[in-house]
């Protein structure tokens, strides 16, 4: 059996699909919505957290406010789901409470409102520290207002701030992206997560390239030198790199994430929404109308049909899922931690594909007996979490 089936959800992922504007990069579900469309929402979304509640109602550790753009909210809406959260499944003493905000027009004004309203995290979509390259990827913002959010968050008394870097955005350079980590490390940020820009299905700039008029991107060697850039810059600023794409002061990693790469379960709400509960991964509907009109239909509750993809994770994927989300981690995959989780041995096949993996200079040892990705791997980490997803083995 799947060890996580019994395990009740400490994490809550909140999916508010909607922002001001859409980015010309993006393809996260969400769409520009009036506001009493996103009243509706956020009534839909208080619907479906009382449901959740009513099936797991245990406490929890940590709710990220994903999107979309939750800055959007009102620090009213912020703390009517809160309320609504904590009625249904209680906050733990200390549980992180993340909410992503654009560093837009009025966002600035409201960072004292979402504090009071039990925001503990911020996390800022800077992205480049060039207005040039803001404007071309259609972000609706300056870099001056991402300056000023920074300084109103230190005065709403936010400790941990986490700013979201894009590299490998057309035209730019590593020095650009040296730029961009500096100005966040300036401005206080206690996280970093550094991201590559990939062309997706649907958005403005894969129109454009198709039509051969997207501004060229960077090769793949200056891809690699963005990464290695932010990479050093976050270290030497006393920043741990603790997983691929984030560094953050000791203390201060994100712990709504770190669910994820430990593969463990968390429950979430929202259009488009994944979940992992009872050993289940789920998607709720991405059709934005649907889910809305379902959570504010009479009677409305948790209904199988909501859900675009389900599947139940088995006990041989959550092995493999052990191991290619834990070595996005710089702490790496331990067999202690495994038998910890699994109640068992680890399988000689995930041992043997380690073994081969350091011998290909791929993974190296840790101090706890366990393995991590090389520097070398950090640039091909999808060839290491293939060869984990594709081991055959066997369990007694
Ligand atoms: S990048 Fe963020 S703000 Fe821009 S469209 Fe996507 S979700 Fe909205």
């Amino acid at each position: 059996m799947n060890p996580y089936a019994a395990v009740a959800p400490r994490a809550l992922y909140l999916h508010l699909a909607f922002c001001r504007r859409r980015c010309r990069y993006c393809s996260f579900l969400s769409r520009v919505m009036t506001q009493s469309e996103r009243d509706d929402y956020v009534n839909a979304l208080c619907c479906e957290i009382r449901a959740l509640g009513r099936r797991d109602p245990a406490p929890l550790a940590t709710v990220y406010f994903g999107g979309g753009t939750p800055g959007l909210l009102t620090p009213g809406d912020v703390g009517r789901i809160l309320e609504t959260v904590e009625a249904a499944f209680g906050l733990l003493p200390g549980a992180e409470i993340t909410l992503e905000v654009n560093p837009g027009g009025e966002t600035a004004g409201k960072l004292k409102g979402f504090a009071s309203a039990g925001v503990t995290r911020l996390s800022v979509g800077l992205q480049a520290a060039q207005d040039s390259h803001l404007a071309y990827a259609g972000r609706g913002h300056s870099v001056a207002d991402y300056v000023r959010v920074c300084e109103a968050a230190g005065r709403a008394g936010f400790a941990s701030i986490s700013s979201d870097i894009l590299y490998g955005l057309p035209r730019q350079t590593p020095e650009e992206v040296a730029a961009t980590v500096r100005l966040a490390l300036e401005l206080g940020s206690s996280h970093l997560s550094f991201y590559s820009l990939s062309i997706d299905p649907g958005t403005v700039f894969e129109r454009l390239e198709q039509a051969g008029k997207l501004d060229p991107l960077p090769d793949e060697d200056t891809e690699r030198e963005m990464y290695a850039v932010c990479l050093e810059l976050a270290e030497a600023a006393g920043l741990g790199h603790y997983e691929l794409s984030n560094a953050a002061r000791p203390g201060h990693e994100g712990r709504h994430n770190l669910v994820y790469w430990h593969a463990e379960p968390y429950q979430a709400a929202g259009a488009g929404a994944s979940s992992y509960t009872g050993g289940v991964r789920r998607r709720t509907s991405s059709e934005i109308g649907r889910w809305m009109e379902h959570w504010l239909g009479p009677g409305a509750d948790l209904d199988t049909d909501l859900f675009e993809e389900e599947e139940a994770v088995s006990r041989l994927d959550a092995m493999r899922e052990f191991f290619w989300l834990g070595l996005r981690l710089t702490e790496g995959v331990s067999p202690a931690r495994f038998e910890e989780v699994f109640g068992a041995g680890l399988p000689a096949g995930l041992r043997q594909t380690a073994v081969d993996l350091v011998a290909e200079g791929l993974l190296e040892g840790t101090e706890s007996g366990g393995w991590r990705l090389t520097r070398v791997a950090l640039d091909i980490a999808n060839v290491v979490f293939r060869r984990f997803l594709l081991t055959e083995f066997d369990i007694h």
